[in-house]
């Protein structure tokens, strides 16, 4: 076989990275007399790779995540109060196998956006898909298709997902129209999905946020904080700091 031949062989198998590589394996696996079952390994082993490699990107491009941010890039001596072994631990995702959420509470500036990114980017490469969106993202999304007539598929897309990124709950306030939409979010993922959320509102003031609806505003939070991690995050603002690079 001619190496244009193995070469649109192993296209056509999909086996990108062994197409481009393997000229010079082979040459390697000669020259330093590699032993047959090693090569095997080794040829099969970097197809793996390579094929991980591209899921974990189709996952955080699938994600939608406005930034890339990363725990290694998170200054823990910034913030006046955060629990960094509670946010640690939120890593090894103990809680997207349970269902459970996670609540960013902080004023602005403070990493909660951050936080949830490097943690939703963190799942995507141990193979869970994730969604990010702003609630009023969501809440514009949600009210324009059931004005479609299309909300069931509208709210599929935020079902499906292992974990779902909602960011700044209570930036803007809601209707009681767009209050119910966000509760049947809310409620469709209880027990079946992980939340990550942020909010620059106590659970208290949340009541204000969702219309003055106490009954939404408790079926929500019962919801939400059923099997759930708070972070809260309490410090001056990075964006406002002289140290922010
Ligand atoms: P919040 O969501 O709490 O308003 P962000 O997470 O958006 O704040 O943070 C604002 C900016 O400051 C982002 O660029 C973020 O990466 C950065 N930032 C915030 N806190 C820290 C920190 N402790 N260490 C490193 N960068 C930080
Ligand atoms: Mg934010």
């Amino acid at each position: 076989m001619t190496e244009k031949e193995m070469k649109n062989n192993l296209n056509y198998l999909g086996l990108t990275r062994l197409c481009d590589e393997y000229p010079s394996f082979l040459e390697t696996a000669v020259k330093k007399k590699i032993p047959i079952s090693d090569f095997f390994e080794q040829i099969i082993s970097t197809e793996v790779e390579n094929k991980q490699n591209r899921s974990v990107s189709r996952k955080i491009k699938m994600a939608h995540f406005p930034a890339r941010k990363t725990l290694e890039t998170f200054d823990w001596t910034f913030p006046k109060e955060i629990n960094e072994d509670l946010v640690r631990f939120l890593f090894h995702l103990d809680f997207v196998e349970k269902k459970g959420n996670v609540v960013f509470l902080g004023p602005t500036g403070v990493g909660k956006t951050h936080l949830m990114i490097a943690l939703g980017i963190h799942a995507c490469k141990k193979g869970y898909t994730v969604l990010f969106d702003t609630a009023a993202d969501i809440i514009n999304r949600l009210s324009a298709a059931q004005a479609a007539g299309r909300i069931t598929s509208a709210l599929k897309a935020y079902r499906r997902p292992d974990i779902l990124c909602v960011d700044e709950i209570g930036y803007l306030p809601i209707d009681q129209m767009e209050a119910n939409l966000f509760f049947q979010i809310i409620s469709e993922r209880y027990e079946k999905g992980s939340l990550i959320l942020t909010s620059n509102i106590g659970f208290k003031g949340w009541v204000k946020v969702f219309n003055n609806d106490v009954a939404l505003t408790s079926a929500i939070l019962d919801r939400v904080l059923h099997h759930c991690n708070v972070i809260t995050i309490d410090g001056p603002s990075y964006r406002l700091n002289g140290a922010n690079k």
